[in-house]
């Protein structure tokens, strides 16, 4: 799960990192107060999205008065933001940022993610921050450092102190900066994230250390014990698609094709859409609907499908192993009828009691095509998404 820039900075507060003071926004005039209770003579306007490279695409903007605080507000409330990381169809900004301008006297990088080659979470840090840190480890890969951290230690002060070290925090500001990349790690553990970055990392004109940006992301499987970072997801930002589906338990992620695909299991999904692209055509979606592919999961499942308006065909590709193929054939049968489906139907089913439930799909007198195998299927839901 993703959250906004202002809410990671609210929550790496509490572990003592430190930020610039600022305010989430909601409209013009509220930017404008917030900026005058901040107090100072420049503040950042900073647009609220969950992606990255905001500044290149117009989204960060200084302001050298309460004037420009407005008119920066406006212009970036509302906006279609794109960015590298949006895509071309960018993302509408609805919340603002208003920050205290920074004192920067140099830029830096910190990152940390889980890494699954040391099974440890590892701390990257760079002198080289503000940019692309992509373009920095292809082509100057010795300037990041890395540490794996160890769980039952934490972040050892030893370890912290040289990475800051390394990446150029003055000697003056090696203490706190150790004091930093330890509250950002006991953010990261406690809370169960993902990944955090913070891009960048700035030395102050008093050489302090600042986090000018931060982004943090969570662990799905883990947001059941932090009520207080489910309560930050901001909805408006995901696919709604997406929404409903966790709802009701399935995992779908929408895709960019025509042919929807209803599988069990995700590598079974996996190898669909595989098989699909091998014959040509392409997916509108990845869905699992899991173990248990009831009735009224196989129903939402067509409804998510369906909202799709790229939507050609319907591929349903089902493994009975512990489900049986006759209550599969039933649900796909009573789902058709009741989402009055009108776009091709290619069930491919194998596995316990498949007989029956080919029956069950032959007698049901809708118009469903059959699939002996996967790469039949695939050629017919490919051949009706095409309309050869
Ligand atoms: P991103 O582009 O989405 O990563 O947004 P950032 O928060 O990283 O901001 C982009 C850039 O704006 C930073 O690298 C800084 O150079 C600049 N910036 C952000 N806040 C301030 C500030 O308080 N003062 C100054 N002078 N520049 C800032
Ligand atoms: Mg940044």
């Amino acid at each position: 799960m993703k959250i906004h820039e202002y809410q990671a900075k609210e929550i790496l507060r509490k572990y003592g990192v430190a930020t610039p003071r600022g305010c989430p926004c909601f409209s013009v005039e509220e930017a404008v107060e917030a900026a005058k209770k901040i107090g100072g003579k420049v503040w950042v306007v900073k647009a609220q999205i969950h992606a990255g490279g905001r500044g290149k695409g117009g989204g960060v903007k200084l302001a050298g008065s309460l004037e420009e605080v407005r008119q920066h507000a406006g212009q970036i409330l509302g906006m279609q933001l794109k960015t590298h990381q949006t895509g071309p169809e960018g993302q509408k900004v609805r919340r603002l940022l208003v920050e205290e301008g920074a004192d920067i006297k140099k830029e830096l990088y910190l990152g940390m993610v889980v890494d699954r080659g040391s099974q440890r979470v590892v701390l990257m840090a760079s002198s080289e921050g503000g940019m692309d840190i992509e373009e920095v480890a292809a082509k100057s890969p010795e300037k990041i450092h890395r540490v794996a951290i160890d769980p039952v230690q934490g972040l050892a002060e030893g370890d912290a102190e040289d990475i800051a070290r390394k990446i150029g925090v003055p000697q003056k500001g090696v203490a706190q900066a150790r004091d930093f990349l330890k509250g950002l790690y006991r953010a990261f553990d406690e809370m169960d994230a993902s990944l955090a970055e913070i891009n960048p990392l700035i030395v102050t004109g008093d050489e302090r250390v600042l986090a000018l940006d931060a982004k943090m992301n969570f662990d799905d499987n883990a947001l059941f014990r932090h009520a207080d970072i489910v309560a930050m997801r901001d909805l408006d930002k995901e696919d709604p698609a997406e929404i409903e589906a966790s709802k009701h338990d399935l995992s779908y992620i929408q895709l960019d094709g025509n042919i929807g695909c209803l599988v069990n299991g995700a590598g079974l999904a996996m190898a669909t859409m595989d098989i699909i692209k091998l014959y040509g055509g392409s997916p509108a979606n990845f869905l699992d609907v899991g173990g248990g592919a009831s009735t009224e999961k196989v129903t939402e499942a067509f409804k998510i499908m369906l909202r799709n308006p790229r939507l050609r065909a319907i591929l349903v590709n089902i493994f009975g192993g512990i489900m049986k193929c006759d209550v599969i054939a039933e649900g796909v049968v009573a789902a058709a009828r009741q989402v009055s489906l009108k776009v091709p139907l290619v069930v491919r089913l194998e596995g316990t009691n498949v007989d029956i439930g080919k029956r069950i799909l032959a007698e049901s007198g809708l118009p469903i095509i059959s699939g002996s195998n996967m790469a039949d299927a695939a050629q017919k839901v490919v051949a009706a998404a095409t309309g050869k």
